[in-house]
């Protein structure tokens, strides 16, 4: 769990952006710190309004680079002009706002909320299914604080479920440090299982499931892959976080899978699922990474091809054993994080050229910007549609879209 420091510059649409990253950081466990001197990481979101203020958030982002371990751009200005950051030098992630709490993370994966119960945040229902997790990741500081798993029976969680659905759930994410492994501790593998069982409730709603460690899935991956085949109200969408195409690196993470693991899910789904949505993370520059390894992640980037991705630069969290360990020297991280981003951005950018011109049906989950929606397609691919009002689209409405484009993280629709 990290300390993190955030500024807002800008307009009040920026700092609604700034509140909901707020909200997804403290729903993961992470702590707001006054100072980026406290902080592991600070997180600048910038605006771009006129060339003063560009001046300024440049300006900025150097001081803070200087402050903290870790810096992150976000906001207009990283947007229109992300380039003007890596001309100038600053050692910094430059993304999307909806980036940013992946990014803060660090590899680690998210706590669930502290008395694990279920939450209900406008349409979207947010069901923690265990706590705790199988691993002993080297550079985890959440496992300290979640210890082992600890999974409640299928049938108290679809009751949670049920509940959510009854008071007005569209979308239910599935959360909690590894919903792979829920079960594990009392003999069974279910998650399937539970799936099965929550999108057998009555209504019209969407689940999503969180984040699953590939060791976890891999032992279910034919189970899993069948029920999100036969199951609608699943988006099509994993979210396994691979971290190494090494696994030599693997092994010194201490994960517990090996990069074939990893392979075979991916296989599996593509067997089961036409249109799905792979989602992994890579942590780029762990200590013991040699240029040989980063080669194999950046194969295993291209072989893969996940349409959605999250580049994470190795930081040291005190009381890990990953602290104690001699960092890469020079600017190797930096180098092979820029390497990846680009390779990344293509990757993603053709998932979304090839939708553009079909037709999907997504859920309104919440408001965007001005008068547009955030909405989710069948594979949990995020849409926006402008001029909600105009067309009468509201959270909570399902509704078929064109999609006409995309930008970086998400594509734009027009109801049809
Ligand atoms: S799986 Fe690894 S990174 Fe995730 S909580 Fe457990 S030890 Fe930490």
């Amino acid at each position: 769990m990290a300390r993190y420091h955030i500024e807002t510059y800008g307009c009040t649409s920026n700092r609604g952006e700034s509140r909901q990253i707020e909200r997804r950081l403290r729903d993961a466990g992470h702590h707001r710190v006054e100072g980026p001197g406290e902080a592991d990481v600070a997180i600048l979101n910038t605006c771009t309004v006129v060339e003063k203020t560009e001046r300024n958030m440049l300006r900025r982002a150097e001081e803070l680079g200087e402050e903290t371990a870790d810096l992150i751009v976000t906001g207009c200005m990283a947007l229109a002009q992300g380039e003007q950051f890596r001309d100038a030098e600053v050692d910094a992630d430059v993304i999307h706002w909806d980036e940013v709490p992946e990014a803060v993370t660090n590899g680690e994966c998210p706590t669930t909320t502290p008395d694990a119960e279920p939450v209900l945040d406008g349409v979207i229902g947010i069901l923690p299914i265990a706590r705790g997790c199988m691993s002993d990741c080297s550079y985890c500081i959440t496992k300290q604080a979640t210890g082992k798993i600890d999974s409640p029976p299928v049938s108290e969680n679809v009751e949670k479920a049920r509940a959510l659905v009854h008071a007005g759930a569209k979308e239910i994410r599935i959360t909690g440090q590894d919903t792979g492994v829920y079960g594990w501790d009392t003999g069974e593998r279910k998650l399937h299982e539970l799936l099965d069982r929550i999108c057998d409730i009555e209504g019209d709603f969407r689940v999503r499931v969180g984040m699953a460690n590939p060791k976890g899935v891999h032992g279910i991956r034919e189970e899993l892959a069948e029920v999100f085949a036969e199951n609608e109200k699943l988006y099509n969408f994993i979210h396994a976080p691979v971290q190494s195409g090494s696994d030599d690196v693997l092994g010194d993470m201490r994960r517990q899978h090996q990069v074939s693991e990893y392979v075979e899910i991916v296989e599996t789904f593509d067997e089961y699922l036409d249109y799905w949505t792979l989602s992994t993370d890579f942590i780029v520059g762990f200590p013991t990474e040699e240029d040989e390894d980063h080669a194999q992640s950046m194969a295993l980037l291209r072989e893969t091809r996940p349409e959605k991705i999250n580049v994470t630069r190795f930081s040291k969290r005190p009381g890990t054993d990953a602290a104690e360990m001699k960092g890469l020297g020079g600017t190797k991280k930096k180098e092979r994080s820029k390497e990846m981003s680009e390779l990344k951005m293509d990757v993603v950018a053709e998932a979304y050229d090839a939708m553009v011109g079909e037709t999907h049906e997504v859920l309104v989950v919440e408001e965007g910007t001005g008068d547009s929606v955030k909405c989710y397609d069948e594979a949990y691919r995020q849409v926006i549609v402008q001029n909600a009002d105009d067309h009468g689209v509201e959270v909570g409405d399902f509704v078929d879209v064109e999609i006409t484009g995309h930008s970086t993280v998400y594509a734009f629709g027009e109801p049809v």
